[in-house]
């Protein structure tokens, strides 16, 4: 999938800087891997031309939550599978969940990824480490050496951390190696249903999770942070009360960041009218309302980054009654273009601050340096072309799974490949 092309001239096309917020028209000189030029006119005998007139160059994306499902499940993903997808939607890195079987709570377990990571050569592999021992929310998991191992972050994600004493120590923990907590907020009594809790789950006959039960947890989640000092982290937050929340937290001061996922600002419980599972996700989609107000978030900032709790599922494992259906949906080869028409072309927010959610805001999150195409960095870079209609098949889907609620429908703006550092490309120009 991957070619490594030694020097190579992007010619003609946009650089995004989602740092400086704006756009430039210039060539892009790679050579071994670095950027060595970035001019207007900028050419060089030998190197193999890619043509990008009328397309955008950025950053490589950052994705804070993927479920790569190894080990336990590699019937519905891989790390190879899961990175060569990510690829494929513009993400060169990627933060590895680590709800796996067995969890990722230890130090072997941070070095089996990192190493199942490096083999694959793919998009780069981000572990998030448990807080808690087997995910159980009861002891406190190898947190130190995951951090040694290259943990970037903690999460018990899949469940809430109930025990406020567990969480708390938690936090203190992970302030002592400076790395943020990522919260799944869900609190106990109020995680049972399938459905958001509403008028729609009311008229299909669907077990309702009610959005207090998301706010009430971030709610406790956040003055937690604020208690301890430690930088929070909101999971895939979906309703109006948990955006509203982030705000407030913010303005008092408290370390927390949010990010958000396309599906929820992009669809509703309208869709489950069909008991399609593939649109059964955790959190639940939510009502018209909430969707506005999560958009809104990311568009004043509230929301820091895009994310795409990509969660992979067999087709036997969603072939199933709603009830009793897994939670969870593809992301990672749909999210830019959802985001590209929910967020710019509906005139929400430019390019380049579109962009920035997802490369700046989540690299800051885990402490990564700010991506940007600059002359002397590693080339770390996207191919967009901005005006690709196209729709999306789940039979092309690169991933291993298939379950996506968006299947048939038709996308703007598609990833047509990129460099990873070392200078190996994929897509456009490599094959
Ligand atoms: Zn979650
Ligand atoms: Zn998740």
């Amino acid at each position: 999938m991957l070619m490594k092309i030694r020097r190579l001239l992007l010619k003609g096309g946009t650089v995004v800087d989602p740092a400086a917020g704006r756009n430039r028209r210039v060539n892009v000189l790679v050579e071994n891997g670095r950027v060595t030029g970035l001019a207007r006119n900028l050419s060089a005998r030998g190197a193999e031309v890619v043509d990008c007139r009328g397309r955008y160059i950025a950053p490589g994306f950052v994705d804070l939550h993927c479920h790569l499902r190894e080990p336990g499940a590699e019937d519905a993903e891989t790390v190879a599978s899961g990175t060569r997808a990510a690829l494929a939607g513009g993400f060169t890195r990627v933060c590895a969940m680590p709800n796996t079987d067995p969890p990722v709570d230890s130090e072997a377990m941070v070095r089996f990824l990192v190493g199942r990571g490096e083999s694959a050569g793919l998009a780069r592999v981000h572990p998030v480490g448990c807080c808690t021992r087997a995910r159980q929310g009861r002891e406190l998991a190898e947190i130190g050496g995951m951090v040694a191992a290259g943990a970037v972050a903690f999460s018990d994600d899949g469940n809430w951390v109930a025990d406020a004493r567990v969480m708390r120590s938690c936090l203190e923990y992970c302030k002592a190696f400076d790395k943020p907590v990522f919260a799944h907020c869900e609190m106990t009594g109020l995680d049972t249903g399938v459905a958001h809790e509403g008028p729609v789950s009311t008229r299909l006959g669907l077990a309702g999770k009610p959005d207090a039960g998301e706010a009430a947890a971030a709610a406790r989640d956040i003055l937690l942070a604020h208690l301890t000092g430690t930088r929070l982290h909101l999971c895939h937050v979906s309703c109006a009360a948990t955006v509203e929340l982030v705000r407030w937290a913010k303005g008092r001061g408290t370390a927390v960041t949010a990010e958000a996922c396309p599906h929820h600002f992009t669809l509703t419980d309208e869709a489950l009218a069909g008991y399609d599972t593939n649109f059964k996700v955790n959190p639940p989609l939510r009502g018209e309302a909430d969707r506005r107000a999560v958009l809104a978030g990311l568009a004043d900032g509230t929301i820091d980054a895009i994310a795409t709790d990509h969660a992979p599922h067999t087709r036997g494992a969603k072939e199933v009654e709603f009830d009793n259906a897994p939670a969870g949906m593809v992301g990672l080869e749909t999210a830019f273009s959802l985001g590209y028409e929910a967020l710019v072309l509906s005139g929400l927010m430019r390019l380049p601050q579109f962009i920035a959610r997802l490369t700046a805001a989540p690299a800051e999150v885990i402490g990564l340096p700010v991506p940007r195409i600059a002359v002397g960095a590693e080339a770390e870079l996207v191919v967009l072309d901005l005006r690709e209609k196209w729709t999306c098949d789940r039979d092309k889907l690169v991933s291993r799974s298939r379950n996506t609620p968006f299947a048939g429908r038709t996308l703007v703006g598609r990833v047509q490949g990129g460099i990873l550092p070392g200078g190996r490309m994929w897509g456009v120009g490599a094959d």
